[in-house]
């Protein structure tokens, strides 16, 4: 059967969510054959052999700690060479979309990114995406090369299918051309205890409506009793109350959570655009003719400051 590269995202071995959804994907089209680059490749791979990975191709080398992404790219190109795949899937990360958009560059390929589904067809796989602001549903087609695709996070559930995960060394070559940008001090993030915005399966999110940074804990204690992210628009983030990295929209970060809920915002086309995938949308509002109600499965007319705390109030008890 033919082979599918996958290229897993992990932190230390820890395989991300997005990863096991690309395997789940990469079953429709083929035999999913993992990447897995940087170490942990012996903690991986019992999770990717659970997901289908019947090949898990691991490579460790300092340089991709060291540099940015292009060491990555000789690696997965290397994998390619190796595997002569139907297709190359990546996760629709920022780092994702760079090393597939080099990959397909450096192999005469076309590339699809952000794409919300995919199936086989006769002339290869088809991607689904949500385009101009998610107005549109498009299908596509690679038709040069081998089709490189990334994948948004949660257009598939996981699904376990036991393969082999025969783990293989892979041999790799950096170029010095790869060294060109080294990589001179990192900075961890402060951690909230909270799912990373784009791969949440939940995002409650705040807008001009919060009227404040301080109101923002309102915003925070639903997140925190859904076990979900916090996202905000751009009103709110240009209006210092929320960190710029929690925006969703055209110039925010793209979300397609199972259950988006958006208070105080009115749904201007550029905030659409970061969340209009989302399976469930649920808006809270107290302007019924906010533009948001337009696209939500719920809608609640009321004052966040009621409507917010007394959902939170009925999560917490409904859980115990
Ligand atoms: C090039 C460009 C890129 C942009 N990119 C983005 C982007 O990435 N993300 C983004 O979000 N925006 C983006 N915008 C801005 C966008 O056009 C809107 O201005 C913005 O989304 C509005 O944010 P908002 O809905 O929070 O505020 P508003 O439009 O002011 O809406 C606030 C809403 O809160 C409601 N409200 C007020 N008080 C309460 C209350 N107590 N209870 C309940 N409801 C209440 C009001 O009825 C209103 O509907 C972009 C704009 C441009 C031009």
């Amino acid at each position: 059967m033919a082979e599918v590269l996958v290229y897993v995202d992990h932190v230390d071995g820890a395989v991300r969510k997005p990863t096991l959804e690309l395997l789940t994907l990469a079953r429709r089209i083929g035999e999913p054959v993992a990447v897995h680059l940087g170490a942990g490749a012996d903690t991986a791979v019992a999770t990717l052999a659970e997901h289908g990975a019947v090949k898990v191709l691991a490579a460790d080398a300092p340089e991709f700690a060291e540099y940015l992404v292009a060491p990555k790219v000789d690696a997965l190109q290397a994998a390619y060479e190796a595997v002569s795949p139907v297709a190359v899937l990546l996760p629709s990360s920022a780092e994702g979309k760079e090393i597939g958009a080099r990959l397909a560059v450096r192999i005469g390929s076309g590339i699809i990114t952000d794409a919300v589904d995919l199936e086989a067809g006769d002339e290869g796989p088809v991607a689904t995406q949500s385009v101009f602001a998610a107005s549109f549903t498009t299908k596509s087609r690679v038709t040069t090369g081998t089709p490189v695709i990334t994948v948004k996070p949660n257009s598939a559930a996981p699904e376990a299918a036991p393969a082999a995960g025969q783990v293989e060394q892979l041999a790799v070559t950096v170029a010095d051309s790869s060294k060109g940008t080294k990589i001179v001090s990192r900075t961890p993030r402060e951690s909230t205890g909270r799912p990373e915005l784009t791969e949440a399966a939940i995002v409650v999110s705040g807008g001009r409506g919060v009227n404040g940074a301080e109101n923002f804990p309102v915003i925070e204690a639903l997140a925190d009793s859904l076990g979900a992210a916090v996202g905000a628009s751009r009103a709110a983030v240009d209006a210092g109350w929320y960190p710029h990295t929690n925006q969703v929209g055209q110039t925010g970060k793209s979300v397609s959570p199972q259950l988006y809920i958006a208070a105080g915002i009115s749904g201007a086309i550029q905030h659409r655009a970061g969340m209009q995938t989302s399976k469930t949308i649920v808006a809270i509002n107290k302007d019924a003719e906010a533009p948001i109600f337009d696209l939500v499965d719920y809608g609640v007319v009321g004052d966040l400051f009621n409507v917010v705390p007394a959902l939170t109030e009925e999560v917490k008890t409904r859980k115990g």
